[in-house]
Formats: C-alpha cells, structure tokens, sequence
C-alpha cells in the first residue's frame, strides 16, 4: 500500500474534459512536481486531490483512509492535506504571529503556542512576527501562507503555482529554503508549475501534464534526452527543426559550430548569456533560422559558420 494514492480521478466541466484519468503513488515524504501549461488541468487535479472539488471517477486515499470530496463530507477538506495558492489568503488586519496561530484556535493552548514559535523560527519569521501582511514583502507573505498550511501538521502539502507574484531570484531562493524544511519535516509535497526551473530547484521527480493527461513521467534527465513530445522538449531549451521535413529536431547545444564543413549558415544575431553566446544563425540551402550556442563566444553577427551534429542527438518528435 502506497502512502498517498490517486487511482483513475477524471473531471470534466461542461463536458470538456479538464482531467483525463490521472492515477499516481506517492511515499511518504516524497516530493514531486508536476509541470504543465496554462489550462492543463494542474489546479483541479490539486483541488480534487485535496478533497475540495468533487472528480467524476476515480479514488483518492491516504494512508489508506478514503480522501472525501465535498458531494460526500460536510466541511470539505482535510488539515492531514493542505492547498496552497498563488494568492495566499492571509488576514490583513492580523499580525504574521496571529495570521499563522488563529489556524490553531481548536488546539491546546500550550501546544499552539510552541507550534507558532517553532514555525516562525523555521521559517526565518521571528523578526516580522509583530508585523501586518501589508508591511511584508511577496516572498515573506508567501511563508506566512505556507505557515498558515504547516500550522496543523499536514501530512500532504499541495503547493499551486504559490510563487507566480514573485521575481525569479526571490522565488529559488524561498525554494530552496523551503525544500530543507519540507525535508526536515518529512512532509510529502506535491508542487504544480508551469515553470520547469521553478520544479527542478525542488525535486528531479517529474510529470508533465499536457491538456489534461500525463505526456511523460520521469527524472530531468529522462525527460531532457528522451522527451516523448515536441512540448517536453521545448520545456528545457529552444529546439531546431531539422530541414529534411520530418519531425526531427536538435537542441542549440547540441550543434557544433565550425569554420569549415557541415551545413552552411549565417550568423543573424548573437547574444551574451551566462554559458554561452546564443546565436541566431540562417541556414543558407533551406533559408530557415535555428538558434544555436556558441560556448567559445567565437562567432559575430554577419559571420560564415558551418554547422554539424551527432544523428543520435536528434530528437524524433
Ligand atoms: P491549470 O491550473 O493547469 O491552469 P485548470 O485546472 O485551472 O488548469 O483548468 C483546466 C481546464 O478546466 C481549463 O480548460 C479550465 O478552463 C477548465 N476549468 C477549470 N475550472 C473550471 C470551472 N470551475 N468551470 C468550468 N471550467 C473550468
Ligand atoms: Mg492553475
């Protein structure tokens, strides 16, 4: 028996399918991210998985026990199974101590209270305890709201695209922070995002979700050299297509960049990145543009260059 299983849950809206039947097995204190689209079907599939929207088919469980969704429980939701959103729902007129304790009210007194001081200690909040929602910046307000969640010791954390609102500096620091505590803690966390960067800081431990269906399920690795489809391929770098006419594509790094022999190119724009120059280069025969790296930053706007690569380098997509 699996920790937390999701068997064959569907869900449709007006008979637009927005989940294809999605079954998946998680370990206790595994962390996985799910990366898709915009409209790919990431929120239901947390919503439902959290017991806060009713699927049409298919079970949720954990630790054995059924997950209910609101058509079968009253109060829909489970404190063993936290949703966190982008707009993290904090109470403005309350204090960073008081936003994250008020989740705590049903609880002993003694025990809320070291449990609020111990959040607040793991999550680098001490200092902004007396401090309101207004006075925080995005990255602190997001904590708060994973406060809020890890309050009632979830066993299961749903983390819905909670970083959209901040800069992308920001936004792999608080991942990484938060990846030690989700370790620490030994807290199963499952984590949605359109952002492939944004997963990978988090976990290796990867589905991609394409309108609503599972394309491919693997490690970045597996899913960088071998992608199944043209959009897993393009979630880690730009792709070329191959000028033969047929679905074969290669990735900019894979090109080789010479001054004589292989297919000849033009240089049409370069760009200083981090690793690499990034050119623009078009093929002269077929007249299309690919864009390729340049790790030497040798080549120049207006330069001849010819291109070469290794036919097991070529993704057939
Ligand atoms: P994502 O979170 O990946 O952007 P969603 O799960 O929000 O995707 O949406 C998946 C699909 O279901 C979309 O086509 C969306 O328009 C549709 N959808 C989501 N919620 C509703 C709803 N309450 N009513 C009707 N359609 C919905
Ligand atoms: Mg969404």
């Amino acid at each position: 028996m699996s920790y937390f299983s999701i068997s064959n849950v569907s869900k449709s809206y007006d008979d637009q399918p927005a989940l294809h039947p999605f079954s998946l097995e998680l370990a206790q204190g595994e962390f996985l991210a799910i990366v898709g689209e915009s409209g790919s079907g990431k929120s239901t599939l947390l919503k439902i998985m959290a017991g806060l929207e009713a699927q049409d088919s298919g079970e949720i469980f954990l630790e054995g026990e059924p997950i209910l969704n609101p058509n079968q429980k009253i109060v829909s939701g489970y404190d063993e199974i936290r949703l966190i959103h982008q707009n993290f729902h904090l109470y403005p007129n309350s204090t960073v101590e008081e936003n994250i304790s008020r989740q705590l009210l049903h609880y002993e007194k003694t025990y809320a209270k070291s449990r609020v001081e111990h959040l607040l200690q793991l999550l680098g909040l001490n200092a902004f305890r007396d401090r309101y929602p207004r006075q925080l910046s995005g990255g602190q307000k997001q904590k708060v709201a994973i406060g809020k969640a890890m309050a009632v010791e979830p066993d299961v954390l749903l983390l819905d695209e909670p970083f959209s609102s901040l800069d992308t500096i920001q936004t792999h620091h608080l991942i990484s922070e938060l990846k030690e505590i989700f370790q620490s803690t030994g807290t199963t966390v499952i984590f949605v995002t359109h952002d492939l960067d944004d997963a990978l800081r988090l976990t290796d431990n990867l589905i991609i979700l394409q309108k609503g269906k599972v394309v491919q399920k693997g490690t970045s690795r597996q899913l960088c050299e071998k992608p199944k489809t043209k959009y897993v391929a393009q979630l880690f770098s730009p792709i070329n297509r191959l000028p033969d006419g047929k679905n074969s594509y290669i990735r900019p790094a894979d090109v080789k960049l010479k001054t004589k022999g292989g297919v000849l190119a033009h240089v049409a724009d370069s760009r200083f990145l981090v690793h690499y120059n990034s050119l623009q280069v078009k093929l002269k025969e077929s007249g299309i543009t690919w864009e390729v790296d340049d790790p030497q930053r040798k080549y120049e706007k207006g330069d001849r260059v010819y291109l070469s690569w290794e036919d097991s380098r070529v993704m057939n997509l």
